[in-house]
């Protein structure tokens, strides 16, 4: 046969592909699993919290379902959600396949070249992964100077936040944050969008009402996820939008996977309907919060005298700004190196990085792992010129 090489077309990829970079956080985890490594990366939560399934699942469960999600299961978070004080009925549920999922559906939503994305700095990694993937341009805002004048004058196609126990700070809006929030959206008709993984996480008391629920006659999506309260692998979230922005998401879910997985569903409405939920999430509060103070005392042992740290009173996550602007993203190889790893906290930011930011998960490390591991770090902390 002859050669037909030169009759081929060329390859031809979308231009948008050429901005699609690989993520620092999953190559981080791909280190994580070697033998000894202490991981302090990665939002993993701890294995012994995933619930115990016993699978007895319906035929249908199997079978090809609706692109909005098991009804059962969209009426069950639909109930969860008008709790919160949303304006949500099982209609304007979405199942997602992951909330990541969802960033990505909104991303596609909103987001052209040059698109302006109202977003905290620092925040969500992979959320601002997807956006820049779109094409967003990023306005940084914080909670407490956000206002309706910020965003008219800058026109932001939506804005989107992590109000309660964000990642990667583990900062919980106040009160009059969230009002301020909600007020400004509504006063200038930016769309909100909210995303919610860690609200059940939750160890010390504070104000965890959905941002959205303060939203009236205004576009927004409040998102949540199973992966923190229940296990990540089973890849579902879910989410509910006002009715304008409701049908074309679930166009863009239909394209995008059909359907999140049945199996998935079926078993997470199994334990969202257990009569134990309640105390299920009580223990895992507990669980977490224990190791939430084990972190924060090793903490205090070994970086008392080289970072600022406010402890979080939910999620996964300490944010430690450094005394001295070290850039963390030059620690990590000698850190990898010596069998802790981390995040740096430079990647969160949308843009001009804060320099000596770390971000440090407490919820994988065994206790004696996080005295051990912490030690190490502080060591490469005090050492960096
Ligand atoms: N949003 C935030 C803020 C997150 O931290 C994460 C996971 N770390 C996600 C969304 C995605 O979670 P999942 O797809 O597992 O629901």
């Amino acid at each position: 046969m002859p050669s037909r090489t030169a009759d081929r077309l060329p390859l031809s990829l979308s231009a948008r592909v050429h901005d699609l970079h690989p993520s620092p956080i999953r190559e981080i985890l791909e280190v994580v699993g070697r033998p000894g490594m202490i991981s302090f990366a990665g939002g993993l939560p701890a294995a012994e919290t995933f619930p115990d399934f016993g699978l007895a699942a319906p035929d249908s469960a199997l079978q090809y379902g609706p692109s909005e999600g098991d009804p059962a299961l969209r009426e069950r978070i639909a109930l969860e959600l008008a709790a919160l004080g949303l304006d949500a009925t099982p209609d304007r549920v979405l199942v997602l396949s992951g909330s990541q999922q969802g960033i990505d559906l909104v991303g596609k939503l909103f987001v052209d070249a040059g698109t302006p994305v109202a977003v905290e700095s620092p925040t969500y990694l992979a959320a601002l992964q997807v956006f820049r993937f779109f094409g967003a341009r990023f306005l940084p805002f914080a909670p407490e100077t956000v206002s309706a004048d910020f965003f008219r004058d800058h026109r932001p196609a939506l804005a989107y936040a992590i109000p309660t126990f964000q990642n990667p700070t583990g900062r919980c809006y106040t009160v009059a944050e969230r009002a301020a929030l909600a007020e400004a959206c509504m006063a200038s008709g930016v769309p909100m969008f909210e995303d919610d993984p860690y609200r059940d996480l939750v160890f010390d008391a504070c104000d965890r009402r959905p941002v959205c629920a303060g939203i009236e006659g205004s576009p927004w999506i409040y998102q949540g996820s199973f992966s923190k309260s229940l296990a990540p692998g089973l890849r579902l979230g879910f989410l509910a939008a006002s009715p304008e922005l409701f049908t074309p998401l679930v166009r863009l879910k239909q394209a995008a996977d059909l359907h999140s997985n049945r199996l998935s569903q079926w078993l997470v409405l199994q334990q969202l309907e257990a009569a134990g939920r309640p105390a299920r999430l009580a223990r895992l509060a507990d669980f977490y919060r224990a190791k939430r103070d084990a972190f924060d005392a090793a903490l205090r042992r070994h970086f008392g005298a080289l970072a600022d740290w406010q402890t979080p009173a939910g999620g996964l996550f300490f944010w430690l700004q450094l005394k001295r602007p070290v850039d963390t993203r030059l620690l990590l190889p000698a850190a990898i190196q010596r069998g802790v790893a981390f995040m740096p906290g430079e990647a969160f930011y949308a843009s001009d990085a804060a320099l000596g930011t770390l971000r440090l998960n407490f919820s994988h490390a065994a206790e004696d792992e996080m005295d051990t591991g912490l030690a190490k770090l502080a060591e490469l902390v005090s050492a960096a010129p």
